[in-house]
């Protein structure tokens, strides 16, 4: 089954919810990245996130960061989601090993610690919108629902999953944000919860074969749910050889230079996807000559 999110309405439009399955997209970050079950978790929770918060987004180039810092071994996670479905990321030490909470639980808030989480909305304008929030638990749902309630004021339902199996392989991941919109009731708002209150772990559900229409049925289903579109999503990312060229021209002269003369060559790889572009001699001078002609 490849990767998903739907995005649905209830109660008269005083609901807005979106639900994802994202196993694909999460294996993915976890063989790009080599990261250990914790971190696959980490990084997994909040790509779901992430994706599911860039289709929120209006505009076509539009974009969505999600920044985790930590104290935790973690020390931190980064996401960015375009409006299409499209998401990468990377956590700043993959190989953080700590031990689960319980035989089924991983400890993604030890892992990520006390900190803060920092949305940026690059909605085209002159500045990117930004909110910044204290990490709650570190276990990445928790501080998102407290950004939203803090940040942008509005009542915020979210569950994020990753199962891994014991080969370290990604077994399933999704979740799901559900959002009270302005003038919601509190007749809708206590419904809700309740709701949400008696749902099970949403690992729970992903193992079970749950998806994301049975699981937005199973809190929904009898508030109007209407469900608006299907929109396939996947870890994609849009480095290539031209912007690497790009970052490099735009350290300035004399850092090139520095390169050139005691390295003669550069190998950079791409934090999203460990993507390496290779420079030789030749390229640096070149890149060199672009640099002292601006
Ligand atoms: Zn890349």
């Amino acid at each position: 089954m490849d990767d998903y999110i739907l995005r649905a309405t209830a109660a008269d439009g005083l609901i807005r919810a979106f639900a994802a399955t994202t196993k694909n997209t999460v294996q993915t970050a976890r063989s790009l990245h080599n990261t250990t079950p914790v971190a696959s978790a980490a990084l997994g929770r909040l790509l779901t996130a992430g994706a599911m918060m860039g289709t929120m987004l209006k505009g076509e180039k539009d974009l969505v960061t999600l920044q985790i810092k930590g104290d935790g071994p973690i020390e931190g996670l980064l996401v960015t989601a375009d409006s299409k479905g499209r998401v990468k990321g990377y956590p700043f030490n993959p190989n953080v090993d700590i031990p689960p909470k319980s035989p089924v639980k991983l400890d993604v808030g030890g892992a990520v610690g006390k900190g803060y989480l920092t949305v940026i909305k690059d909605l085209g304008l002159k500045e990117p919108y930004v909110g910044k929030t204290e990490l709650v638990s570190g276990e990445i749902a928790e501080d998102l629902t407290y950004y939203y309630a803090k940040s942008e004021q509005i009542p915020t339902a979210i569950a994020l999953g990753v199962l891994v199996d014991t080969d370290t392989s990604i077994k399933a991941a999704g979740g799901f944000i559900i959002q009270l919109m302005p003038g919601a009731t509190l007749e809708v708002a206590t419904m809700l919860e309740e709701r949400i209150t008696h749902l099970k772990y949403i690992t729970e559900l992903l193992d079970r074969g749950e998806t994301p229409e049975t699981i937005l049925d199973a809190v929904l289903g009898d508030m109007d749910l209407e469900i608006i579109d299907k929109m396939p999503t996947e870890f994609y990312c849009d480095c290539s050889r031209e912007r690497v060229e790009k970052a490099l021209i735009s350290i300035g002269e004399k850092d090139l230079r520095t390169i050139l003369e005691e390295d003669k060559k550069a190998e950079i790889s791409c934090h999203f996807c460990n993507k390496v572009y290779n420079f030789d001699e030749a390229d640096l001078k070149k890149l060199l000559d672009e640099a002292t002609s601006k």
